[in-house]
């Protein structure tokens, strides 16, 4: 809730005019709660969980045969069933896992300061940091999978993940609880290294989601998750060296090595797994597919 009653109270706080998208959210926060405005992800998680992986069946069913030479698995179709059953799977751990977790969450939020205040973050803030939680979650979340990967994880946890060994974007989140509660961890780390504003947060909740379903997709164009990272640490940098406050110290200091370290041990484990499976960035592919029983 901002603690401007008025706009004009808002303008003289900040000595300026509010621009445009400052009233727009002047107008829509003034009084609602801060929890209220956070729970906000629920329904944009909600929503890009059930709409987004549309767009890939979409190319599946129009344009099955332009895709097909950049499909992970051109020979295997998920039928309806398979889809509508890992959707709903997906969908009952929505609203056990989470969405209560995003209920109880708001304190941690409120302790790293992810902030509703005004003035709005300038489009140039936003994508730095944006930047930023994409290479931060990238690296941790691949070496947490990584972990998962031993016996003990993926047998007790992570196997659930790869029950659906073909490729499909509702998947994404098609994961033992344990595991959707584990990987909250990646998801956190940057905005509580670098908070920001609360539309900061909402389009890193919402964009590291379309990332994941785009990441499960049937379909991608060989050198995409490769470009994508290389854009990421490219971007990650200039967004380092640009940053203007304590953030550009902390990571100037540990940046550069933790950048160099990651490339060197990702590119080896991408070459290590691609030798051994026909699994995309990230998920490898152990199992049968699954398959609705007939
Ligand atoms: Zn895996």
């Amino acid at each position: 809730m901002l603690s401007y009653t008025t706009i004009q109270e808002a303008e003289a706080a900040l000595g300026r005019p509010l621009t445009a998208a400052e009233t727009l959210w002047f107008n829509y926060t003034a009084t609602r709660s801060d929890y209220f405005l956070y729970c906000h992800n629920i329904l944009f998680l909600f929503l890009i969980f059930s709409i987004f992986p549309y767009y890939y069946l979409f190319l599946e069913f129009f344009f099955s045969n332009s895709i097909k030479p950049y499909k992970i698995q051109p020979k295997v179709k998920l039928s309806f069933c398979d889809t509508l059953g890992c959707y709903k799977y997906v969908m009952r751990m929505f609203f056990l896992v989470v969405g209560p977790l995003q209920l109880v969450s708001y304190p941690s939020v409120k302790m790293i300061g992810i902030r509703t205040s005004l003035p709005l973050p300038s489009m140039w803030e936003i994508v730095a940091q944006l930047g930023v939680y994409f290479i931060i979650e990238d690296y941790t979340n691949y070496w947490i999978h990584r972990f998962l990967h031993c016996k003990w994880g993926y047998e007790k946890i992570h196997r659930v993940h790869h029950e659906y060994t073909a490729p499909v974007g509702f998947a994404a989140t098609y994961a033992h609880w344990v595991e959707i509660l584990i990987l909250g961890i990646p998801s956190f780390l940057g905005p509580a290294i670098v908070p920001g504003h609360m539309i900061t947060f909402w389009l890193w909740i919402g964009l590291r989601q379309i990332e994941a379903i785009e990441t499960h997709s049937t379909t991608f164009l060989g050198l995409q998750q490769n470009i994508f990272h290389f854009m990421v640490v490219q971007i990650t940098m200039i967004t380092i060296i640009m940053l203007a406050d304590k953030a550009r110290v902390i990571l100037l200091q540990y940046s550069p090595i933790a950048i160099i370290f990651m490339g060197l041990t990702r590119d080896s484990a991408i070459k290590r797994r691609s030798s051994s499976s026909c699994g995309r960035d990230r998920f490898t592919i152990r199992k049968k597919t699954k398959f609705c029983p007939t």
